[in-house]
This record gives C-alpha cells, sequence and structure tokens, in this order.
C-alpha cells in the first residue's frame, strides 16, 4: 500500500492533511480519489492507516481510519558518522542506509577528507539529503525518517561519543584488518559487560577516501570508541557504513529469521 509522511502538524486526532510535492504525486501519478485508503506516518511515532476524503493536486484531506503500529523500525538506533566524501557519494549512504535502517546520519569533518567544504551550500544539502531519506524511508515502508545532522567537526564529532551505548571506529589499518577485532566480537564484548539495554543507541564512525590518521584513532578510541575491522579488503567509503549497518542490524537479530 502506498505510504506518506507528513509533517507532524498535518496529522490531527481523526484527520490529516498531505500537501505539496506528495498530493501533486498522489493525485497526478497515482490517481487517487476520495474513498482510496493508504497509510501515513508522521515520521516519528504516529502511522495510521487513512482513507481520503477530498483530493486535488495541491491537498488531500483523509480521515484516520486505525492507528498502526511502527513495526518496521530497528531495535538498535545506529547512527552512521560519515567522514564527508567525495561528490554524491554521501546520497547513496544516506539512501541504502535508510533502506537497511539507519537511525540517523552525522556527515563529519576529518583530517584527510578530501571535498573542499562549502559552508554555504551546507543548507542546501541537508535539505537535498533530509528528502532523500524521506523518499527512501517511504518506499522501505519504514514508520520513521532518519535525522540527518548538520555537518560535525571531529571535535564535536568526539564529543557527541558520550551519548552512545556503543561506539565502533570502523579502522583500515593493516594490523587491524588481519588481527583486530570485527563487529561481531566488538557486540559480544560490549553486550557482556552491561546489562540489557532495549534499544541501544550506537555510533558507526566510517572514514573518507583517505582514510583516518592513527592520532583519530587513538583520539576516537579515548573518547570510548572500540576500534573494529570489516574484513580483510578495503572497502570504499560508501560501502563500509553500508556493510557496518548490515552487520550491526544483523547481530542484532534484525534480518529476518529466527
Ligand atoms: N585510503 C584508505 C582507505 C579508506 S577506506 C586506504 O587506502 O587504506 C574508507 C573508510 O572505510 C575507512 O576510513 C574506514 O572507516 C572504512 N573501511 C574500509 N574498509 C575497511 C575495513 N576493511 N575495515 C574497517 N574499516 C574499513
Amino acid at each position: 500500500m502506498q505510504r506518506y509522511f507528513v509533517a507532524a502538524e498535518q496529522f490531527g486526532d481523526s484527520k490529516v492533511r498531505i500537501v505539496g510535492e506528495d498530493a501533486h504525486h498522489a493525485v497526478r501519478v497515482m490517481r487517487t480519489k476520495p474513498g482510496d485508503k493508504f497509510i501515513v506516518s508522521d515520521g516519528q511515532s504516529r502511522t495510521a492507516l487513512v482513507s481520503v476524503l477530498e483530493a486535488t493536486p495541491s491537498i488531500i484531506k483523509a480521515e484516520i481510519v486505525e492507528m498502526m503500529d511502527n513495526d518496521s523500525e530497528p531495535e538498535w538506533a545506529v547512527t552512521i558518522a560519515q567522514s564527508l566524501p567525495k561528490a554524491d557519494k554521501m546520497e547513496l549512504v544516506i539512501q541504502k542506509g535508510t533502506e537497511i535502517g539507519a537511525f540517523a546520519f552525522i556527515p563529519f569533518q576529518s583530517e584527510r577528507m578530501i571535498v573542499q567544504y562549502d559552508a554555504k551550500k551546507e543548507a542546501k544539502r541537508i535539505e537535498r539529503w533530509s528528502k532523500i531519506a524521506k523518499e527512501a524511508a517511504e518506499q522501505a515502508h519504514r514508520s520513521r525518517i532518519p535525522v540527518i545532522e548538520p555537518l560535525h567537526s571531529w571535535r564535536e564529532l568526539m564529543k557527541s561519543a558520550a551519548e552512545y551505548d556503543l561506539v565502533l571506529f570502523c579502522y583500515e589499518r593493516e594490523g587491524h584488518l588481519a588481527h583486530g577485532r570485527g563487529i561481531r566480537t566488538a557486540v559480544q564484548q560490549w553486550a557482556s559487560r552491561i546489562d540489557a539495554v532495549s534499544n541501544p543507541k550506537v555510533l558507526l564512525i566510517v572514514g573518507s577516501e583517505g582514510g583516518f590518521t592513527d592520532r583519530e584513532a587513538a583520539e576516537a578510541e579515548a573518547a570510548g570508541a572500540v576500534l573494529v575491522g570489516l574484513g580483510r579488503r578495503i572497502l570504499r567509503t560508501e560501502t563500509a557504513g553500508i556493510v557496518g549497518l548490515t552487520c550491526l542490524l544483523y547481530e542484532s537479530g534484525e534480518m529476518g529469521g529466527a
């Protein structure tokens, strides 16, 4: 069934409103008419089955038939912190990460970052990334849109590490490739140390094309991160976050099966 996300203020107690591009898409492309049913979510906590009352390309009014459970959200809230990559690779990370089940994304600056960051373009970029997250969340039948945080400096990222239950720093250095800890070991060691947390917050830190410096790895460790390898092959920056996220959600029992 078709799904739409609306802003919280468009989601009333008994009615919802769909406006803008979504209304246009629903009427012009999906041929939505009164009596049709679809699913609407406020992107945070509320999801409902609704029935259309009025449909024009600029606004759709619909009444709530029943509230639904948000059962497509992973138990683990995994945030991907991605050192800003070249060109449109961040879009790929956001699109695929959202499909797989990422909770949020934090673009950040690191020493070996290759791109020249243009602060003037930041607002536009976040707007575009948020749109990609929204569309991917709709497509993936999620009930929550991952948040795209503003660009963090390395220092800000290290400071925010304290807010997470588990922080993993993906480190490609050779020593770590051959002998280092992988995600499974890191998760098991962490789980054996703590009392069960029902919705753990996990931060997965990924370097850009240039990788990380030893200093950054040491600082991340000092901030509480566990250095992990993702296997013996070097993954491209846009692959590493997607793979790390998948491994984490697999370990949490999220990816189907018993
Ligand atoms: N330029 C680096 C590779 C960077 S890969 C080099 O040639 O060594 C980009 C980022 O992806 C890395 O900083 C790391 O965070 C992650 N990554 C890629 N492959 C990895 C692996 N096998 N183990 C852990 N992290 C990896």
